[in-house]
């Protein structure tokens, strides 16, 4: 977690400091709270996180008063980790259901090139780190390329990786990938999906398909939506489909080392009701940490 804060420090401290610019100004004028406003868009929080925000900060700073940059700090870091959500529950469910005797299952899903086979990949070395035994599911079936990226990341970690031939029924390769963990009573099975998003109806179709022939199984237990946050608008829109698609229970944001715009972490858990629960920090296999509001913020704010 340490690491998580030094990395977001180089990438959206520009922000922060930005922010904590302006909120030290001796007079906080009109202006200056308009100021605050735009970077706030700028670092695509939304609009109504945004007003929200600034709202909070003009009646601390009309109560308390800013008295010079270190309250401006204090207040500031308060607000954004409230902002955040510091009571969400992040914690994976990655658990083996030990009664049943199945593995748990995370459908990874995300539109192709957000970084959803990286992630899997790094999910799986943080599990194997924590001793536990897992499988991965190459379920984009269409690229074979997309397989092989898998299963190059499975052995590097050292897991083995089911797939199928290219064309196959991603539900069936999903499916068998279960049938293999629950065999080798491995703890979780992490099903890499395709993201085509042609049409919504394709896409609903086909990882509605893999839940439901999964479900024979057992309940999946998470399902996790990639996004690049340096898509900015573009990556809100795709929340949404995925949100109307498929039951979301965490979002991995990745790429977060490529932008400042950590805003989106709050705008697209507004959108989707649930929790940014992992973060990608850069392309390696160890660049993926769990996703902490105050660590976040005191990233944030260098
Ligand atoms: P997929 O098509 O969604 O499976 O995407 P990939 O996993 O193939 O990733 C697409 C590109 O994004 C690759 O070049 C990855 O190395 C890169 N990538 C993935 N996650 C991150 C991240 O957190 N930070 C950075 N900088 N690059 C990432």
């Amino acid at each position: 977690l340490v690491r998580l804060r030094a990395r977001l420090a180089r990438s959206q401290s520009t922000l922060g400091r930005g922010l904590l610019g302006l909120l030290s100004r001796e007079r906080l004028d009109e202006d200056t709270w308009e100021e605050i406003e735009d970077t706030l868009l700028t670092a695509d929080l939304g609009v109504a996180p945004t007003q929200e925000l600034v709202e909070r900060l003009r009646t601390r700073a009309r109560v308390e008063g800013l008295a010079g940059p270190e309250q401006a700090r204090t207040i500031l870091r308060e607000e954004l980790i409230a902002l955040v959500g510091p009571d969400m529950d992040r914690s994976l469910r990655t658990d083996r259901h030990v009664t049943e005797n199945r593995p748990a299952v995370v459908l990874v899903v995300g539109v192709n090139g957000t970084g959803k086979t990286t992630t899997v990949g790094k999910l799986a070395r943080v599990l194997v780190a924590e001793d536990r035994d897992v499988v991965l599911a190459a379920a984009d079936t269409f690229r074979a390329a997309a397989a092989d990226q898998l299963t190059t990341w499975g052995d590097r970690v050292g897991v083995p990786t089911v797939r199928g031939p290219e064309g196959a029924d991603p539900a069936s390769v999903a499916f068998d990938a279960v049938k293999t963990g629950s065999e080798a009573e491995a703890d979780v099975v992490l099903i890499d999906t395709a993201g085509r998003l042609q049409t919504k109806v394709g896409l609903m179709d086909e990882l509605g398909k893999i839940k439901r022939v999964v479900e024979r199984h057992g309940p999946v237990d998470e399902v996790l939506l990639v996004l690049d946050a340096t898509t900015g608008q573009n990556g809100m829109i795709q929340a949404k489909v995925f949100g109307e698609v498929v039951d979301v229970t965490g979002i991995v944001l990745t790429k977060l080392d490529g932008t400042a715009k950590g805003g989106i972490v709050v705008a697209v858990q507004r959108e989707l009701g649930v929790p940014v629960k992992l973060v990608g920090l850069g392309e390696g296999a160890d660049d993926l940490a769990p996703f902490e509001p105050a660590e976040f913020v005191d990233g944030l704010l260098g």
